[in-house]
């Protein structure tokens, strides 16, 4: 078969503080020098002349459906191992529950490793090998660590996972699995980034930290184009995102801001809300005092180990984007996102991991304080689903029992 061509529209890297533009032909990584966020900024003009929403339609339901908005020059021999394209579900009867009328929930548990880490990982891993990265730290709360574990064994690619000793065991063994080198630390992730990209340095190795590395946020940001559509390019008026490092928000903002851009959406972006573990809050805490800045919990802890991020290192980007969007923040108890898990399950046959049930609590909260309508639409966005922590999973209530005699 011969190889389809593409050029990619990619044009910059742009400093989410300074809105500096850097270099994008060659290897970035903040963890090199001092700074914020890079974000990949495209040619949009060239991007709407090239591709319409009428051509997308026709495409396969892959990540690469929406090439034009990657960082990829050659998206289409990328390994995307099935991520992205997951259903879009109508919560009927959780919605009936809450009074919600139109309750809507984006199922990421559906892709490869279990979590909307794939996406992120597809791309990153992708761009970092046409960059010429063949070793790789990642420093990770869990599923980042496997869904980049899984993409570098499809690319050959050999990649170092440093994770807290308290990660779930599927998780551990999916990355040994796929052939990473696992170290764990007795910490948190923030520990366990002190301990990458002091190896990494030494080592040589690209240091492929949350928001410091920029292309993995262009893959979670398919969500958001998954989402604008499914809704016809019409988006949802809300959507409740359970905030750890921010990248599937950031993701979400970014795909809304350039199909704005393109001039492809018919409404407007929708507003986005940050879901946060009450014990491990530091956007929530932020935006409830007004300020621009997040501060680093005392005692971060939480069972729902995706969100057990004490500080974003784009925390001020992730606070501008509930600005920019009309958005806000919200913290829920650990009981209660433990209980949602049942509740989604047991009303929507839905098994979400323990970050994505988070939103469900949310929504009392949000009705109370009048921040979301009855008849409003909202996009859960279900992270991942709950096989890798099903110690939080209730077990048979009643002993087994004796085969009878044959
Ligand atoms: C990583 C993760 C999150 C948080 O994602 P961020 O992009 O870091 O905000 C939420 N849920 C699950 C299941 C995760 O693995």
């Amino acid at each position: 078969m011969s190889n389809p061509t593409f050029t990619s529209f990619l044009t910059a890297l742009r400093c989410a503080e300074t809105g500096a533009a850097h270099d994008s032909t060659v290897l970035q990584s903040v963890s090199h020098r001092a700074g914020a966020t890079l974000l990949p900024d495209y040619d949009l003009d060239a991007v709407r002349a090239a591709v319409t929403p009428e051509d997308i339609r026709r495409r396969p339901h892959d990540l690469w459906r929406f090439r034009e908005l990657l960082p990829l020059d050659n998206p289409l021999q990328a390994p995307d191992l099935g991520a992205g394209a997951t259903p879009l579900l109508r919560l009927r009867r959780l919605g009936e529950h809450f009074g919600l009328t139109n309750l809507w929930l984006k199922d990421e548990g559906a892709n490869p490793t279990g979590t909307f880490k794939a996406r992120g990982a597809a791309v990153g891993v992708a761009r970092a090998h046409e960059l010429g990265v063949r070793d790789i730290a990642i420093p990770t709360a869990g599923n980042a660590g496997s869904a980049w574990a899984a993409y570098c064994a499809a690319w050959g690619i050999t990649l170092r996972v440093v994770m807290p000793v308290n990660t779930p065991d599927p998780i551990k063994a999916e990355c040994v699995a796929y052939g990473a080198d696992v170290t764990e630390v007795r910490g948190v992730i923030s520990d366990a980034g002190r301990i990458a990209s002091e190896r990494a340095a030494e080592s040589g190795w690209f240091d492929a930290s949350t928001m410091k590395e920029p292309y993995r946020v262009e893959g979670k940001k398919t969500m958001g184009l998954e989402i604008a559509e499914a809704f016809d390019w019409d988006p949802p008026d809300v959507v409740l995102y359970p905030t750890g490092g921010g990248v599937g928000l950031i993701g979400v903002w970014k795909a809304m801001r350039e199909l704005a851009d393109l001039g492809w959406l018919k409404g407007t972006p929708p507003r986005l809300i940050a879901v946060q573990a009450a014990d491990c809050a530091p956007i929530v805490q932020a935006w409830e005092s007004g300020v621009p800045d997040a501060q680093r919990p005392d005692d971060p802890r939480t069972v729902a180990n995706g969100l057990l991020v004490p500080l974003p290192f784009a925390h001020r980007l992730i606070l501008r984007i509930l600005h920019e969007t009309g958005g806000t923040a919200v913290a829920v108890h650990d009981d209660q996102l433990v209980h949602a898990m049942r509740q989604l399950a047991d009303l929507e046959g839905v098994l979400a991991a323990p970050e994505g049930a988070a939103l469900v609590p949310a929504l009392t909260t949000l009705l109370q304080r009048g921040d979301i309508g009855r008849d409003e639409r909202i996009v859960l966005l279900n992270t991942g689903n709950a096989l890798k922590y099903t110690h939080l999973v209730d077990r048979p209530a009643r002993p087994p029992i004796d085969p009878l005699p044959a």
